[in-house]
């Protein structure tokens, strides 16, 4: 089973592979820099050799890069929107560099400028970064769109809109789809019970294409079904539950994605939430 967790780059790129190995996990998300923050630390060539050493001779099989925070390519706001077009070529590049491939982006929030809009906004910076010198030249180079749960403006919570923009690209040959559990579950769609799971995979098949799913993010929510609120909870401790998850890290069409936890780093005040959180998932695996 390829799980892990979203781990800090505090000790450095390659000190979030000696966590991820510590953890005995062989999945792993981090940030390519501080997340709440524009400005990003040029990686030294050193930093990112030493990095890819490190990957290549350890047992984690896939990293991820997930994108900074403040970025919203769906801003009608021309300054946020060319900055957040910059951001998410460096994005890219920080892959490139270190020999990641893949990175997992949100779509931002339209402003009140209506979905619409906001699509076509996202549809033009996605094109942009496609048609860059930086994603040519890092070929390996996937980006990943995540669902979200809808809160407010934010984009991406239907699958539809996932669809709309993914077929408007001009080239969506090296772009696929991060389904987290969480914001899908706060978004409406069921995944308690194997018909809802079942019609939930149907209409992200239609909607977007099983083959574009590339990785889960797994995490329970801490609100009902269709409540659009935002909020990881640890597994089996929110409302899809333990059954739910039982059913999503079986089912046949995830069975083989990377499974990435997302879930809260305190368990009732212990540091180990983490090891906590793997370990429940590894027991409801079934084979
Ligand atoms: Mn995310
Ligand atoms: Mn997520
Ligand atoms: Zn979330």
């Amino acid at each position: 089973m390829l799980l892990g967790c979203h781990l800090s780059i505090g000790k450095g790129f390659t000190g979030a592979i000696e966590a991820a190995e510590n953890l005995s996990i062989n999945a792993l998300q981090i940030f390519s820099h501080n997340a709440s923050s524009w400005k990003m630390k040029t990686i030294t060539k050193e930093a990112a050799s030493s990095f890819q050493t490190r990957f290549k001779n350890s047992s984690v099989k896939v990293v991820v890069i997930h994108t900074m925070y403040l970025l919203n390519p769906a801003s009608p706001d021309e300054v946020l929107f060319e900055r957040s077009v910059a951001a998410l070529e460096q994005e890219v590049k920080r892959a490139g560099i270190l020999g990641i491939d893949r990175i997992v982006t949100h779509l931002g929030a339209h402003k009140g400028s209506e979905i619409e809009a906001g699509i076509a906004r996202i549809v033009t910076a996605l094109d942009r970064v496609i048609a860059s010198e930086t994603f040519s030249s890092y070929k390996g180079v996937e980006i990943l769109l995540e669902n979200t749960a809808g809160t407010g403006t934010t984009m991406g919570a239907s699958f539809s809109e996932l669809g709309a923009i993914i077929s408007a690209l001009s080239d969506a040959s090296r772009v696929g789809v991060c389904l987290d559990t969480c914001h899908a579950f706060a978004a409406g769609y069921e995944l308690r019970t194997c018909e809802g799971l079942a019609e939930t995979l149907e209409t992200l098949d239609r909607e977007v294409g099983l083959e574009r799913l590339k990785m889960i993010h797994l995490n329970d929510s801490k609100y009902p079904l269709g409540s659009r609120h935002d909020r990881h909870a640890h597994i089996g401790h929110g409302d899809i539950g333990i059954e739910g998850f039982s059913l999503i890290v079986n089912h046949k069409a995830l069975h083989d994605l990377p499974f990435i936890l997302e879930t809260p780093k305190k368990f009732d005040g212990q540091a180990d939430a983490d090891r906590i959180n793997l370990d429940l998932v590894r027991s409801l695996r079934q084979e």
